[in-house]
């Protein structure tokens, strides 16, 4: 699982939350998989799962969540120079709005101040943030994702218009945008798989179950409108455990979704619940720590110790 690919600088605070790999990185990591794997889309991983086909040996699916801009310029001439099929998972508003999401624009906030700033910043407009002690990046980091997130929708948009208002301009560095829909367009008539990453990004099993249907509803019409086909691949904005639950998995069933990502580490085999699926997170670390996470697939024993890994990550949550 990918999200933004592009320039890292070193000066950066928090460079996307981590969430972004360096085009060389990606280039070599891309590389290594077109050695020494099969891509698949989610959907021939789904379809395999019910018994309908047939998949390579070695499969791998490359997904990328959020559709950022950075993704169409920098990832995908790597992709299709390797031959590498992709599934991108689409915020449903990007293809009306391809301006950033607010938390893409926090974290551009963050990434545009020193820590020590970020920190005076976020003092001054969240008077809660003052009683974090453990002041560090990720606390930093973690702190403001999750105080927007208790916010409703509206509330969150005008305390970011009024960061903006006050930091903005010369402080502020461009946010990242999504693609636009003559890209994702693009993007699917070449080959990629387009699936619903929701329709505004919000945390699913925090709304009611009306919104929850309105979400995944309105993202798979527009997706489907736009790319004409089928849109059933999803994939849970947050993605770990505490972004979705039986209300949500059921809406995806009856608004034809055939499976779901989450963020929850982890490989899928033929009976995963095709609407628990896991990923990787890939890191921006050069290809050795990519091949050393294949290289623990082949020896079988991995498989219990792995499964224990996972029960002691339960909880570990990524966007
Ligand atoms: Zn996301």
């Amino acid at each position: 699982m990918f999200h933004s690919v592009g320039s890292i600088k070193n000066n950066d605070c928090l460079t996307l939350a981590g969430m972004r790999v360096s085009v060389k990185n990606f280039n070599d990591q891309m590389k290594y998989i077109s050695e020494n794997y099969n891509t698949i889309h989610l959907r021939d991983l789904f379809l395999w799962q019910s018994g309908i086909n047939k998949i390579p040996s070695r499969p791998c699916v490359i997904s990328f969540d959020d559709g950022l801009s950075d993704v169409y310029n920098n990832a995908v001439p790597i992709l299709r120079q390797y031959r590498l099929k992709a599934t991108l998972f689409i915020i449903g508003n990007s293809l009306v709005n391809e301006k950033p999401s607010w938390l893409h624009e926090i974290y551009e906030i963050l990434d545009s101040f020193s820590l020590s700033s970020c920190i005076d910043v976020f003092k001054h407009i969240i008077p809660s943030f003052r009683q974090n002690m453990e002041v560090n990046k990720e606390s930093v980091r973690r702190g403001i994702k999750e105080y927007f997130l208790s916010l409703d929708r509206l509330t969150r948009l005008r305390l970011l218009r009024n960061i903006k208002n006050e930091y903005g301009g010369k402080l502020i560095r461009k946010p990242i945008y999504f693609m636009n829909a003559e890209q994702i367009i693009e993007l699917s008539s070449m080959g990629f798989e387009i699936g619903s990453h929701s329709f505004y990004h919000e945390r699913l099993s925090t709304l009611s179950l009306n919104k929850i249907n309105e979400e995944l509803k309105k993202s798979k019409i527009i997706i489907e409108e736009s790319i004409n086909t089928r849109c059933e691949s999803f994939s849970y904005p947050y993605g770990g455990y505490s972004s979705f639950d039986d209300r949500v998995v059921g809406s995806l069933k009856r608004n034809g979704y055939y499976c779901a990502c989450s963020t929850i580490d982890g490989v899928n085999y033929r009976n995963t619940n095709k609407f628990k699926l896991r990923r990787w997170f890939v890191k921006d670390k050069p290809v050795n720590y990519l091949t050393s996470k294949f290289g623990e697939l082949k020896k079988p024993r991995n498989r219990l110790r792995s499964m224990v890994k996972y029960i002691a990550k339960k909880g570990l949550q990524y966007e």
